[in-house]
């Protein structure tokens, strides 16, 4: 038998190392109790650690001082105890664990540390709210399930070492006490003592670092990194969350996407044991957009958008004749096989979650045994309309087809959620099964109505697009980028883009964002500057590595992977942050705080 590699001074092997090969061994075990039986001159103990459990036998006819100090111990207690490992009697083997032919008779007990009575039993994990395993995160960690979840992420981040480092990255570090550089959200801010008045930020990424060590000559690096951004925290967000982050270069788009796609290959396999298709389907955004109604698209069903607004050129319903006199207004659909799968409720439903999307509504045709219109609407369209909705639609008897119509985002994402409502519903969606997809070609910039100005859509170091970068100074709207974004059953998990290697279209972008000089030059002159020096082409990723974990798991909270996350307020139930400080460390940093806010 060969050592344990967890082998100590305190243990010879772990809890469910112990099998019938052991037999008639002496052991050293280390663990937490997991259960105690006090069968009146037995008492069973069931020692826990990582690894499994196993049951440990004290017989006070046998060994009195060990049942002595058995009898007094409590669940959670940490305890080293040594002993003969035996088989169990045929009636007692539990075949359902490892371990379960076996037991370890006690010689020696010795308590390592006592434990109150938990805030809750392990295996009522489920039972417990979630505020409550933040509070005793300690004691949530310890089940199974959050074990598991722990290892599958150290899994995942040591796969991608392994990987990035046989492709030639370095893993580089790069300042958490970081300059204010916006790229999107706001900051969190670190004031300086020794620069009064002057704060670092943490960093939102490590983009213009891993872009400046490009600049550098470092040819590949990536990072495990941190990243923090004080937004409000939607659902399933983290004030501080982690992404494998890389940047390479002398690289066209099609290299970075390579490396991702091994990535993924090698993740799924050393984690998973799992092949997935070597390289991802690519699909444009506006294409994205149109037949599903989103960029992220989930491809394990097909239910795409069809648009038949030609159809309706000459409709005599006003609703569709409006749409269509605007410059971008469309008519859209959704053909679902069978009417019968949805209640005429579920179709109420479904009209007001169109309304909650921000389209004016949903309209709904039923097909009937002889092929003729049931819907609300039926009576304000002609033969002709209906005969080409049927040849356009290919539409059969039973199908009911949603429509919207609506200029062409309100449409497409109506459709888009109603698609992935209906998926859920009508479970046409294969738990097991994972479709990657790239989403390319997106719009550099998008208009923020709230704000009245343009914003990047991905962040403003994107390489615009070559074909469409003449219209930066006519139209900039209608200019594309050299962005993409990796897609895993419908949920975002990555993006990246080329970047702009050239100081003049650089300055050119900021200005566009509507920074005027001053702002440009406090926030990024140190960026203009160092592009001033030979900046080779460049380009990057990271991959959102909670949300990755989360899926390989088959999970459903990014809190599930984090060991210390933080709740929606972005407080830690466990240590109390955000606290308050004392007044002599306020003044140490030049900072007051307002009555009212105290
Ligand atoms: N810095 C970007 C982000 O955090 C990723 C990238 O462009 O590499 O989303």
């Amino acid at each position: 038998m060969v050592d344990s590699v967890y082998k100590t001074r305190m243990r010879t092997n772990l809890c469910g190392e112990i099998n019938k090969e052991f037999a008639g061994k002496d052991v050293i075990l280390s663990g937490w109790v997991n259960k105690r039986r006090d069968h009146g001159k037995l008492i069973f103990i069931d020692l826990r650690d990582f690894s499994g459990t196993v049951q440990l036998i004290f017989d006070s006819s046998k060994n009195k001082n060990s049942y002595a100090v058995a009898k007094n111990i409590r669940n959670e207690y940490v305890i080293g105890i040594s002993g003969k490992v035996r088989m169990r009697s045929k009636d007692t083997i539990n075949p359902s664990i490892p371990t379960g032919e076996i037991e370890i008779v006690v010689k020696d007990i010795k308590i390592f540390s006592k434990s109150k009575s938990p805030p809750f039993m392990l295996e009522d994990r489920n039972k417990v709210e979630e505020n409550t395993r933040l509070k005793y995160r300690y004691i949530d960690l310890r089940t199974n399930k959050m074990q598991e979840n722990i290892r599958l992420r150290h899994k995942v981040a040591a796969a991608t070492r392994k990987y990035l480092n046989s492709r030639g990255f370095l893993e580089i570090e790069t300042p958490i006490m970081a300059k204010s550089t916006p790229e999107g959200a706001r900051d969190f801010l670190v004031p300086s003592r020794l620069n009064a008045g002057k704060f670092y930020a943490l960093p939102q990424s490590p983009q213009l670092f891993k872009q400046i060590l490009m600049f550098s000559g470092f040819d590949r690096c990536y990072q495990i990194a941190r990243c923090f951004r004080d937004e409000d925290l939607r659902a399933d967000r983290q004030p501080e969350f982690t992404q494998i982050d890389l940047e390479m270069t002398f690289v066209e788009v099609d290299d970075v996407m390579e490396v991702i796609e091994g990535l993924f290959n090698y993740i799924f396999k050393e984690v998973l044991g799992k092949r997935i298709e070597k390289s991802f389907k690519r699909i444009k955004w506006k294409d994205s957009m149109e037949n599903y109604g989103t960029d992220k698209p989930d491809l394990r069903f097909d239910l795409t958008i069809k648009d038949f607004s030609d159809i309706f050129k000459k409709s005599e319903l006003k609703i569709f004749k409006d749409t269509l006199k605007n410059n971008d207004g469309c008519i859209k659909s959704i053909v679902v096989d069978d009417s019968s799968k949805l209640t005429r409720k579920e179709l109420d439903d479904l009209v007001e979650m169109a309304k909650k999307s921000g389209a004016g509504g949903l309209a709904w045709i039923k097909i009937d045994e002889g092929m003729s219109f049931q819907s609300p609407i039926a009576k304000y369209l002609s033969d002709i309309e209906k005969k080409d909705l049927i040849k356009a639609l290919s539409l059969k008897k039973k199908n009911l087809v949603l429509i919207v119509a609506d200029n062409f985002i309100t449409s497409c994402q109506t459709l888009g959620v109603i698609r992935k409502y209906l998926a859920e519903k009508l479970k046409l969606v294969n738990e097991n099964e994972f479709k990657f997809v790239w989403i390319y070609n997106f719009p550099l910039f998008e208009w923020d109505e709230s704000e009245k100005r343009m914003t990047s859509v991905h962040h403003p170091f994107t390489k615009p697009d070559e074909n469409t970068i003449s219209y930066l100074d006519t139209d900039p709207l209608k200019v594309n980028s050299q962005a993409y974004d990796v897609v895993l059953n419908g949920e975002e998990i990555g993006g990246g883009s080329l970047r702009i290697n050239d100081a003049n279209l650089q300055r050119k972008i900021f200005k566009i964002l509507n920074m005027d000089e001053k702002r440009i030059k406090d926030n990024f002159g140190f960026l203009i500057k160092a592009m001033e020096y030979g900046v080779p082409p460049h380009g990057g990723i990271a991959i959102g590595m909670d949300r990755l974990v989360m899926l390989l798991g088959k999970l459903n909270s990014i809190r599930e992977v984090i060991a210390f996350p933080k709740t929606q307020s972005a407080v830690c139930l466990l240590t109390g942050s955000p606290s308050s400080v004392t007044e002599e460390q306020l003044r140490e940093v030049f900072i007051k705080i307002e009555e009212d806010n105290k």
